[in-house]
């Protein structure tokens, strides 16, 4: 122990690189006019210096504004990929998550790697999750909003080389960013992106079809009839649906009913989605328990300022606030072990679901922080503080990437069985707070540590702030 997180952090792998990004123009359907202004952004990449000699000023940021699934990622990928430059992209949530300082060090990751590897596209998702305007957020979550959006503004004027790096956001409220966000050389340029009408949704309909073995009478009008409202991801997911109907009935060709039928299904859990059943509340609860259970017992994570499970911006689920010694954070004095210990938080709500519902059952609730942890233990065996490739930060990567692998799933394995034992220590804590949170759907700090206090069974000492 005693390692630095910073070693961790300066591996050579790009972390927000996306690999393979072969997205085109053609892939998005439904685009009309907005295309000519999407394939100008190209231009910037692909002719950055007759923009420049003739002195016509290149964005350094462009807002993609409209409601989730329109597109907004694809585009901002096809941009890329008609540009021929690198995708970096990330969740603007993730800026905010969990722990107080880790956002303005993300951003400036992410800058720092697109920088390295330019000519790129930095895509930020879900931007006012990070761009609210300042000062509408009380408490600390609206200071450590303020530092990382600081970070951002900095990032964003920081290019000289202007069009070598080009920002693209999405946000389906642009209204409530922060002015300063918007200001000439920032986020100057806004493109809205609706919901598709009648004909968008038959061209999207028709790419998705692309693929797939498609019977030849099929009566896209129809179903373009019937999914009014609906956007690109869910007509994808009609596509996909009816597809599946195919193969369960052995036929060869999807048919205008296979669509129909899913796009009834689609229709039926779009409304399920509008309202969270009693269940999904429940685990959703038992996600957000497990984490601050198992995180509660772990010197450097149990500063537990919240729990919550009703959706924020942003977020789908509900989230744990901990709050991190941002100094401790900035200096890099992080052990492995608080290292380890982040990793076992984050695969807590798998091992809850197995405890909880048994095992073996799919559940979208944990991929997210399943995949979390995976990454978190690779960039752990990557900066060489695993005890097998100690201090071995700078061995060529690629030559070894299945031993990496093998190494990052060895250290899952072990901490997804601290979180579990952790886990089936505290049943009572657990079942208490779940039906809390149920109850209530947010739990302060002191509503938290009452709880530990009265049910936790390793009695973990409270917070000293
Ligand atoms: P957003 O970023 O606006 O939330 P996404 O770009 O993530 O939406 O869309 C999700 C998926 O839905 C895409 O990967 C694609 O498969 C499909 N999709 C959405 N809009 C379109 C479109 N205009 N044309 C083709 N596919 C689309």
């Amino acid at each position: 122990s005693g390692a630095r997180v910073r070693r961790a952090q300066n591996k050579r792998l790009p972390q927000y690189l996306e690999r393979g990004v072969d997205v085109k123009f053609s892939d998005v359907a439904g685009l009309g006019k907005i295309r000519l202004e999407l394939e100008e952004i190209v231009k910037f990449f692909t002719h950055g210096e007759m923009y420049r000699r003739r002195g016509v000023k290149i964005p350094g940021g462009i807002l993609l504004c409209g409601p989730p699934g329109v597109g907004k990622t694809l585009l901002a990928k096809a941009v890329a990929g008609e540009a021929g430059v690198n995708f970096f992209s990330i969740s603007a949530s993730q800026f905010v998550e969990i722990y107080v300082g880790v956002g303005a060090s993300r951003v400036r990751a992410l800058y720092q790697e697109a920088r390295e590897n330019a000519p790129s596209v930095v895509f930020i998702d879900e931007l006012d999750a990070v761009g609210r305007e300042r000062g509408l957020i009380k408490g600390s979550g609206g200071q450590e909003r303020d530092a990382t959006l600081n970070q951002l503004l900095v990032c964003l004027d920081g290019f000289e080389g202007r069009g070598e790096v080009i920002t693209i956001a999405s946000t389906n409220r642009p209204d409530i960013l922060d002015p300063a966000l918007v200001r000439p050389g920032r986020f100057d340029r806004k493109i809205y992106i609706p919901k598709p009408g009648l004909i968008g949704r038959i061209e999207i309909l028709k790419v998705h079809a692309r693929k797939k073995p498609m019977a030849e009478d099929v009566d896209y009008m129809a179903v373009a009839s019937m999914t009014d409202g609906m956007v690109g991801a869910e007509l994808a997911n009609i596509i996909e649906v009816a597809a599946i109907n195919m193969m369960r009935d052995s036929r060869t060709e999807i048919t205008t009913d296979d669509l129909l039928q899913a796009a009834q299904m689609e229709e039926r859990g779009m409304l399920d989605r509008k309202e969270r059943s009693s269940e999904t509340w429940k685990q959703v609860a038992i996600n957000e328990a497990a984490m601050a259970v198992v995180a509660v017992n772990f010197p450097d994570l149990k500063n537990i300022e919240f729990v919550t499970i009703a959706p924020r911006a942003g977020r789908e689920l509900g989230y744990v606030r901990v709050k991190m010694d941002s100094v401790k954070f900035n200096q890099g004095m992080l052990t492995r072990q608080s290292l380890l210990d982040h990793i076992t938080v984050q695969l807590a709500p798998r091992a809850a679901d197995e405890l909880w519902f048994g095992s073996g059952q799919l559940s979208t609730i944990w991929a997210e922080t399943a995949d979390n942890a995976r990454s978190a233990a690779r960039t752990f065996v990557l900066g060489g503080l695993s005890e097998k490739y100690h201090g071995m930060s700078n061995f060529w990567v690629s030559d070894r990437i299945n031993e990496i692998d093998s190494e990052a799933m060895q250290i899952v394995n072990s901490c997804y069985e601290r979180a579990k034992e952790i886990l089936e220590q505290n049943r009572t804590l657990m079942d208490a707070l779940v039906n809390e949170l149920v109850e209530k759907k947010s739990l302060t700090k002191q509503e938290f540590f009452h709880l530990v206090e009265l049910h936790g069974s390793l009695k973990p000492m409270p917070p000293s702030i």
